[in-house]
């Protein structure tokens, strides 16, 4: 029986890509900043609550903008999860400050909103939250927690795009936001990314900071008369190739998510029996949270159970993955970060997670993988002793 492989991703087009990217050749305008690019700042933030979206390259380039713009440097501590993407890190160790790591909540896999007071000390900075799987952070807590310590708070919200905590948006809630657009995420240019500065005095310095450290984005606006070296900065604007390909996305944007969503619950609905029986976990969505469809996973009883799983649903074309090494245990975060505290949740949930596959254009084919998973994570649940 031969039967079509079922990838753990698969970037979603719109169809419309091209033809933007076109326009965008026509009217000879292909560095950043042009027309398309104008257009994805005003829609991200209209529709996010933000007071000035800035398109970047990546959600990595904008967490090394939000590490420039707060100053951040040698001798600074920097609270966040060790459960998450390098680059949630790698931001602040490029400007010489520590990472401090703490563990996650087993319910959501986000930062422990308990664990964060503890771990504040003089040289803290900021408090950068990630809203692993769309699932927003306890913001309401966290946010409390930086306001009475004086510390900036950082969404990475690479993959929180449209989910809401409350009446806002996610990445739209801290004082800076990351968002990712990478071919993984949910809305996608291939690479890309956006700043978010929700905290209207640092918007003029971001916007210099993204020109290579002049004040050209000023200049543009007229508000001075030629421009000029003005601080330190990079390179951090996309092309006008890389907008025009986004903005054909964000035009979907709500119809996009509304079919992750629809795939994430026929997983979480079909797969409820498997959580009822004690053999697997599924996602919490707490309550006052819109999620976004961003990912959708299972927590096994082992690692054994989880890598038996993985082997037997690759025998079937379907391809299920793990995440994430937990970052206190990587190689150069032993060096260049610190671990506060115990790292159980992290541990467990970095040996167990198992992610499935979710993209546009799987829904003929979700039947199948939500039958072999049933099938399997029953012959495995026998074989493994089961967690509480
Ligand atoms: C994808 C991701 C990133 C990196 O995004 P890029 O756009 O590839 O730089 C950072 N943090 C988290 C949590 C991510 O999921």
């Amino acid at each position: 029986m031969t039967r079509a492989a079922i990838p753990f991703n698969r970037p979603y087009m719109t169809g419309r890509e091209l033809a933007c990217i076109g326009e965008a050749h026509a009217s000879g305008h292909l560095a950043g900043d042009g027309m398309f690019t104008q257009r994805c700042h005003a829609w991200l933030e209209r529709r996010l609550g933000s007071a000035r979206a800035l398109l970047t390259h990546s959600c990595t380039a904008a967490l090394e903008m939000a590490a420039l713009l707060l100053d951040i440097g040698p001798g600074d501590e920097v609270i966040m999860p060790s459960f998450t993407f390098v680059s949630t890190a790698n931001a602040f160790v490029l400007r010489g400050a520590v990472p401090l790591f703490v563990d996650i909540r087993s319910d959501t896999l986000n930062i422990d909103e308990n664990l964060v007071e503890a771990a504040i000390s003089p040289r803290t900075r900021a408090i950068v939250v990630v809203h692993y799987a769309g699932i927003p952070c306890a913001m309401d807590a966290l946010i409390a927690i930086a306001r009475r310590h004086g510390v900036a708070v950082i969404e990475d919200a690479a993959q929180g795009l449209l989910a809401r905590h409350a009446d806002a948006s996610l990445g739209a809630i801290g004082d800076l936001g990351a968002l990712s657009f990478h071919e993984t995420k949910n809305v996608i240019s291939g690479e890309g990314g956006a700043l978010l500065v929700n905290d209207p005095q640092l918007v003029e310095r971001a916007e210099i900071i993204r020109e290579k450290g002049t004040n050209r984005t000023q200049f543009h606006r007229g508000m001075v008369d030629k421009y000029t070296w003005v601080g330190l900065g990079s390179s951090y604007l996309p092309s006008e190739l890389v907008a025009a390909f986004l903005w054909a996305q964000l035009e979907e944007a709500d119809a996009i998510t509304a079919r992750r969503i629809a795939i994430w619950q026929r997983y979480h609905h079909e797969l409820a029996p498997l959580e009822q029986d004690g053999i697997v976990r599924r996602p919490l969505t707490p309550p006052g949270v819109t999620t976004n469809g961003h990912l959708y996973y299972l927590l096994l009883p082992s690692a054994d159970a989880r890598a038996a799983l993985i082997t037997a649903l690759a025998a079937e074309g379907i391809q299920a993955v793990f995440h994430y090494v937990p970052l206190h245990s990587s190689p150069f975060g032993r060096q260049h970060a610190r671990a506060h505290g115990s790292f159980a949740v992290t541990d467990r949930v970095a040996a167990t997670i198992l992610r499935l596959p979710l993209w546009l254009g799987i829904e003929p084919h979700q039947p199948r993988v939500i039958d072999a998973v049933l099938r399997h994570v029953r012959a495995i649940g026998g074989r493994f002793a089961t967690s509480s």
